[in-house]
Order: structure tokens, then sequence, then C-alpha cells
């Protein structure tokens, strides 16, 4: 009997020595990034404060490829380059004739691909001189990305981590200690941003928003400090695009190329990341009837129910304003277990692939979300994260409809983590606790009268 892989492996000497800019590849040039205050695009100098000169230059960079330095590729190695699986235990269980392909990107030692980014972050902050990041954290996957990172690189790590995830999530705390980092939770009493909330409201359980403040405020008033972030702006996407270019090379081992892209959405880095080297063949006419189909949940449609117009990037208005997909800076989305997916809007080169109708978006509730992720456990072993299991639920009814049509689809997408730390949601799923949160309406009409006037 022929051999048939279930998993697809390059060698180390298989990572990428490039990343791929999407900016090179537009179909139209992206709209400028205005200055909060001014309206105006912003320069260099605006960003001088919070980030390196390196990923200012990545930032705006039209270069269709961007070398990755030495040093990142090493660290790379620790997890990379990450499995490509073909999950046939799934494919059986659902009698499909599609195929489906998953990139696993859980193998990072913080558990998501988020480590993808804040290594190459640490990495160009420590070529700067800095001796502290700061950043925010929600659920902690970010937060334990970073930490990791800083750790790796002898950098100081303060994450300013949601009051109510840092009680409610302690694992995750214990994580970022243990790589190093100092943990706070926010609001705090070490910035103006977080007293101010605190004289206000003394026992406020925090949002991401005002942890996106503190950590802000934190950088901007130290000259040893920097900020980082882990979704949305160009540079993160642009690192996490190591996903893509691997899978393609995994994909050729297969002898398969995808007919769709899967991935899910909080602000677009690990949709981007497996999709972009992918687009590229669809932008350049060379796959023209490739599909991508970017999923999020449906108590925060952004991509599918939001306008696509300009807004602040945080909660708070201090951020410089993007054209993207928004539900208003001030909407505060329902209490989902997918928390990496509770963001207002959305990175602005996805927002514009999706304008231009190049890439597709869908909405899922959260339990048919968890209905998909237990599916997918007990076919695959992996406990997959509540992020990733909106992708998940996109990938079986994709296989579904082609079992539907008889026709054989070949599906990719990316399982963008491990739910090791979320097994409370799990619990919360078993005892039927699971909330399906209709569209806010509402609240997104609410937020969309706030939306900053722009031109
Ligand atoms: C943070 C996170 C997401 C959402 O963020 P993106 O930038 O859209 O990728 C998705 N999955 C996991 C596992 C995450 O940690």
């Amino acid at each position: 009997m022929a051999e048939e892989p279930t998993k697809y492996l390059l060698k180390e000497r298989d990572i990428p020595t490039h990343w791929y800019n999407i900016l090179a590849d537009l179909p139209s040039p992206p709209p400028p990034v205005l200055h909060p205050g001014t309206g105006q695009p912003i320069g260099p100098a605006d960003l001088a404060p919070l980030f390196p000169i390196e990923l200012i230059k990545q930032e705006v960079s039209t270069e269709r490829e961007v070398p990755i330095p030495g040093e990142v590729r090493e660290i790379y190695k620790l997890w990379r380059p990450s499995p490509l699986y073909r999950a046939r235990r799934l494919e059986r269980a659902l009698d499909t004739p599609a195929h489906i392909y998953y990139k696993y990107e859980g193998v990072s030692p913080a558990g998501s691909h988020k480590p993808n980014t804040a290594v190459a972050q640490a990495y160009y902050n420590k070529q700067e001189g800095m001796k502290r990041l700061a950043t925010e954290t929600g659920a902690g996957q970010w937060g334990s990305a970073l930490a990791l990172a800083c750790g790796l690189f002898g950098l100081e790590c303060t994450v300013y981590m949601v009051k109510v995830s840092y009680q409610q999530k302690p694992y995750r705390r214990s994580m970022m200690q243990t790589y190093g980092a100092e943990v706070i939770p926010s609001p705090s009493d070490r910035t103006n941003a977080g007293r101010k909330v605190l004289g206000e409201h003394a026992d406020s359980p925090g949002s991401l928003g005002i942890a996106i403040s503190e950590a802000v405020e934190d950088a901007a008033t130290h000259d040893d400090t920097h900020y980082a972030l882990g979704s949305v702006l160009n540079h993160v996407l642009l690192h996490q695009t190591v996903i893509g270019l691997e899978a393609k090379k995994q994909m050729e081992m297969a002898g398969e190329y995808p007919d769709v892209v899967i991935g899910c959405v909080g602000g677009g880095s690990n949709f981007a990341g497996l999709a972009y080297p992918f687009v590229r063949d669809k932008l350049t006419g060379a796959q023209p009837k490739l599909r991508f189909l970017a999923t999020e949940p449906e108590s925060c449609p952004t991509l599918t129910r939001g306008e696509y117009t300009y807004d602040f990037g945080d909660t708070v208005g201090l951020t410089p304003l993007v054209k993207m997909y928004t539900l208003g800076h001030s909407f505060v989305p329902p209490e989902i277990h997918a928390g990496g997916l509770r963001y207002h809007g959305d990175a602005p080169s996805l927002s514009q692939l999706v304008h231009e109708k190049v890439i597709e978006a869908a909405a899922y509730h959260q339990r048919a979300s968890f209905d998909a992720a237990v599916q997918f456990a007990r076919a695959e072993g992996v406990i997959p994260a509540p992020e990733a299991s909106h992708a998940i639920r996109a990938a079986i009814d994709e296989a579904l409809q082609a079992r539907e049509a008889g026709e054989r689809r070949t599906i990719l997408f990316n399982l963008s983590g491990h739910g090791f730390f979320d097994m409370a949601a799990y619990d919360a799923y078993f005892a039927g606790k699971l909330e399906d949160y209709a569209y806010p309406r509402e609240k997104v009409e609410e937020a969309l009268q706030h939306l900053p006037k722009v031109g």
C-alpha cells in the first residue's frame, strides 16, 4: 500500500529567509494612516517614541521581500517550521471527498502563532538599545508570546493584563511570570490613565482599551521602553507570513494546491500570515479561482457588518486613524470565550482586500464554533483555541458542501493555537452554558455614531 502521510514536515533550513510583504502587490495603493489630531498623514517621527525605526520602516515598506534577521531565524528553529497536517481522520468522520489540510501554530512555546512576530519585535527593539517593552494583553496569548520573546533577548517586559482576565486566567499570568515578565492587573496605579479610571471606578474590571492606554503611556514616558502590538499593524502581518510561505512548500510536498484558504480574524494576523502568500497567486492571476475565507464571531462581526472607514485603533482614541472595517472604537463586544477575536477593527490591508472582494468573510456563533472544535478534537486530537474554532467551523462547512456537491475540494486552514488554557470555555460548552450572542445591532449603531470625522 502506498504511504499516505498525515503530516508534512520541512527541515530547519527550509525556514523562510524573507517575509512576504503584501503591500507590494495590492491592487490599489493603501489609504494613508492619519494623525489623530491633525488628520494629516503621519510620518515616521510620530511613531518613533513607541517603535524602533526598523519596524516603522517595515510598516510603510513596499518591498516585496523583507529579509528575516539571522538571530530571528535561529529562534524560529525552536518551533519552526511548523507542521502541516492532512486531517484524514476528520475527513473520514465527515465522510467527505474534500481534502482538509491545517497548518498548526500551537507548536510554539506560547501555544499560538503570536511568537512569530513577538520574537521579531523584541529583536529590533534590542538592536535599537531598548531595555524594556510594555504591552497589554486580554486573554493572555499576546502577553505570553512577548514575555517569551523578551526573555530570549534579555529585555524586561511589562504586561498590563485586563483585571478580569488576570483573575480568571491565572495560568496565563503564571506563564508570563515564568518567562520573566512583570504582569500588572489593569487598571493600575502605575499610570495616569489607570489612576484616572481607578479614581472613578475603584473596582473597575478593566478593558483592553484601558490596558492599551496604560502600556502606551508607560512606553511614551520612559526613554528606555517601547511599546509592542500583537496584531493589526502591517509589520505584524508581515512577520506572520512565515506561516503561509512554509505552507506553500508543504502543499507542494502533498502534491496539491488549495481551492480555499481559511483563517479566523481578530485583528487579522494569523489569517494574513497563512493567506497572503497565496493571495499573491490570486492577485498575479496565477490562481484566479482561489478563494479566501476570513472568519469571525457573530458577536463581533467587523468584516461582515462593520463600516469601511477611518477609525481609531484603540478604544480611547489616542492612536492614529486607519481605514478599516470597524464597528466603532467605542463598541465593547459581548464576553465571548474567543477573547482574541473581540477587536472592534481589522488590519488595514485585510480590510482593503475584503472591500475589493479578493477575500470573503463569514461570521459564526460561539456554540457552532465549539461544536466544530469538539468534533475536530475527537478526530484529530488537538484541542483548539476558541479563536481557531471559528476557522474550523468554516473548514468543516466547506467539506460538507463538497460532500453535497460530490466534488473534490482542497481546503487549507490555520489552526492558530491550542486551547489548553481555555478549558473553562469547554466546561461551559459541555454544561450548556455557552451563550449565542445575537448581533448586538443597537450597540454597534450607537458606536458607529461616534466615528471620528475625517476629510
Ligand atoms: C490572538 C489570537 C487570534 C486572533 O488574532 P489575529 O491577529 O487575528 O490572528 C487567533 N487565534 C489565536 C490562537 C490567538 O492567540
